[in-house]
This record gives C-alpha cells, structure tokens and sequence, in this order.
C-alpha cells in the first residue's frame, strides 16, 4: 500500500521506521535483528536509506594514487524487497539524484515497480565527502525537483526511450524532504519554501521532515507550508540523542538545533547509559506533543539504536 493510502485510511496516528542498509559484506540477518523487536509496533512502512559510493585515493605499486569509487553499503532496491516479503510490511526506498544517471534511475524504478514496491523518497543527496558542492552526474539530476518530475512521468507511461510504447505506466506514492529548520545550502526559509512548493506542484504526495528536537520548529513549519498552500501531510522525523559527541556532530550535519533545556542536561552526564536516559525521555515527550498536536506518522531514525527506539514507542503508542 502507499504511504498516502495508509495515511487517508489511518484512524489514529501512525509508526514508521527508517534503517540504513548494514555495511558491506553483513547480510539481511543484520536488518532483521534490528527490525524485529520494533515489528510489534506494527509499522506502516519501513523506510530504507540510499548511500552513495564514496571516492577514495588508492596508493599504487609505482607511488601514484588512482581514484576509485567504493560503495560501503549495498542498495536499497532489494533491501526493501527483502524487508517487504518478511515481514509483509510496505517498505519505502530513498532515492537520490547523486551518483545516479537518468537511465540508472530509470532502471532503479523499474525494478522496484517489478518488484511490488509503490513508494519513493525522492531526494538530492548531498555532496561525497570529500567535496564541498553537490555536483549532479554529467546525465543525472540537479535537484530532487528534476527526479521526481522523472518518476512522475514514469507514473504517466514516459520512459526515457521515446520508442518504449506502451510500456506500462508505474504506480509510485513519492515523498519528498523538508527542513523545519531550512535547508543548509538555501539562502533563507522562504526560498527554500518556494523550492519545496515546487515539488509539491509536481505531484509529491507528502513531506518527510529532518530531525528536530524542539517541537516548536515543527509546528512553525507547518504553519507556513500551509501560509505557502502546501496542503499535503507533513511527517515528522524524529531521532533519539544517545551519546554526547552528538550535541556537536548533529548540528554539524544535520545543521539542526540542540535546545538550551536538552543539551544542558545531556552535559551532566556522566556517562552514555545516563544520556541515552535522558534522549529517551526527550523523544517520548516530543512524541505525545506530537501526537496530540495531530500528527499523521511519528517516523523513527533507528540508525543503530532500536532498543531506544522499543523503548521510546512503547511509551507512545
Ligand atoms: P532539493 O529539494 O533538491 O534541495 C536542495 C537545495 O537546493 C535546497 O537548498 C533547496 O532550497 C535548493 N533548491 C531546490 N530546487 C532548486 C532549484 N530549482 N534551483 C535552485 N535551488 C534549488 N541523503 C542521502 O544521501 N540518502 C538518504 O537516504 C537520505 N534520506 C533523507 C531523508 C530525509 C527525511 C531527509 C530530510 C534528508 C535525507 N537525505 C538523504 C539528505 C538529503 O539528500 C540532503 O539534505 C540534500 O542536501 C537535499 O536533499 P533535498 O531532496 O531536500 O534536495
């Protein structure tokens, strides 16, 4: 089912989880141990990140370096089959701009739709890592914008190749990202509302939103999408502080807030049992505020810490 089908015939809020695909060479057992303690919550759906490869300088026999791209975490394509047919649950796909050509693109979408999968998360990425622009493939996409207009226009029956006549047209729910507390690169919260309303004119279906950790953001945010007629349903992605190096890792890549009230106490602490204390009591607030509030999905970054996850739900629900 699709993400806005379960959202239009929900009666009460919703549970979602994202994972990240394992690193290499660890196999499904991986996702599964993660996923099946939080499976009582009985999800909505699933999401699965997309990872791009990263460039790495490789030293030769003769002293020279060669570039060579690797990819440390599989794809999300069959992840999310994989996930889909164990559980029986709907799985959501990220799918980014970076890395990607169009035709690899169009592969990707083909494959899912073959597969049974009716949802996308339709995203730009971010630059490799050792790169300080977001730089498109030479026949990829610029912005998410672009790719999304691409699985939309896969959804009316157009492939890439003009000649594919009736070639089936595809039946994908798409999600697309937005930032409560604006997009790090756009130059302030209404160019960056004007971008996301674009997308939303395309055809996405709802909005998935970064972390945030004062609630507040969230509501302003919605508050002017709706200024913006942006109607559609705006989910909340939430995440649990664990250790203390996130105070600063966080804002630093997420370019997100850590509240005054929160970081304070997480500074206390004396060790990361005592923080992931207090991160967890945070989230369950966040999540009843949330939920009263009216949310149609409270969305869970698992990343490596569903017991935290188990243990911030179980409060919820
Ligand atoms: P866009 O919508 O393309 O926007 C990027 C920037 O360009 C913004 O500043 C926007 O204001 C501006 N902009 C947009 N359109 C235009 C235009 N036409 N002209 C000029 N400027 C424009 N990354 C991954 O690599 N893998 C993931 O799985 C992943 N999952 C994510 C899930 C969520 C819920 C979120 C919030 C982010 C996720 N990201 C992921 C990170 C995301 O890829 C980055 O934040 C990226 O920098 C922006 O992606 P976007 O889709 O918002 O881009």
């Amino acid at each position: 089912m699709k993400v806005i089908e379960h959202i239009n015939n929900a009666k009460d809020c919703l549970v979602s989880f994202e994972v990240l695909p394992p690193l290499k060479g660890k196999t499904m057992a991986a996702i599964y141990d993660h996923l099946d303690p939080l499976m009582e919550f009985k999800p909505s759906f699933i999401n699965v990140t997309y990872h791009r490869s990263e460039t790495m300088f490789k030293k030769m026999a003769n002293g020279t370096f060669e570039k060579v791209e690797v990819r440390k975490r599989p794809g999300t394509v069959g992840i999310c089959a994989a996930i889909k047919n164990h559980y029986q649950v709907d799985t959501v796909p990220h799918l980014i701009c970076g890395g990607f050509s169009k035709r690899e693109t169009e592969d990707a979408l083909i494959d899912l739709n073959f597969l049974g999968i009716n949802n996308v998360l339709v995203l730009r990425g971010d630059a490799p890592k050792n790169e300080t622009f977001f730089e498109p493939e030479a026949d990829g996409h610029k912005y998410a914008l672009e790719l999304l207009k691409q699985v939309a226009n896969l959804n009316q029956g157009l492939y890439l190749e003009e000649d594919i006549k009736n070639g089936g047209k595809t039946d994908f729910c798409i999600g697309i990202a937005g930032y409560p507390e604006k997009h790090f690169e756009a130059p302030n919260l209404e160019t960056d509302m004007a971008y996301l309303k674009a997308k939303v004119d395309a055809g996405a279906e709802y909005i998935m939103t970064q972390m945030f950790f004062n609630n507040q953001k969230y509501f302003d945010f919605v508050k002017l999408c709706r200024n913006n007629g942006i109607e559609i349903p705006i989910i909340p992605g939430l995440k649990p502080i664990t250790n203390k190096k996130q105070l600063n890792i966080l804002p630093k890549i997420f370019h997100v807030d850590i509240p005054n009230e929160l970081s304070d106490a997480i500074m206390k602490c004396k060790t990361d049992e005592e923080v992931e204390k207090i991160g967890t009591e945070w989230l369950v607030q966040q999540s009843k505020e949330l939920k009263q509030y009216g949310v149609p999905v409270l969305h869970y970054y698992t990343l490596g810490k569903p017991k935290v996850i188990w243990n911030v739900v179980k409060e919820v629900v």
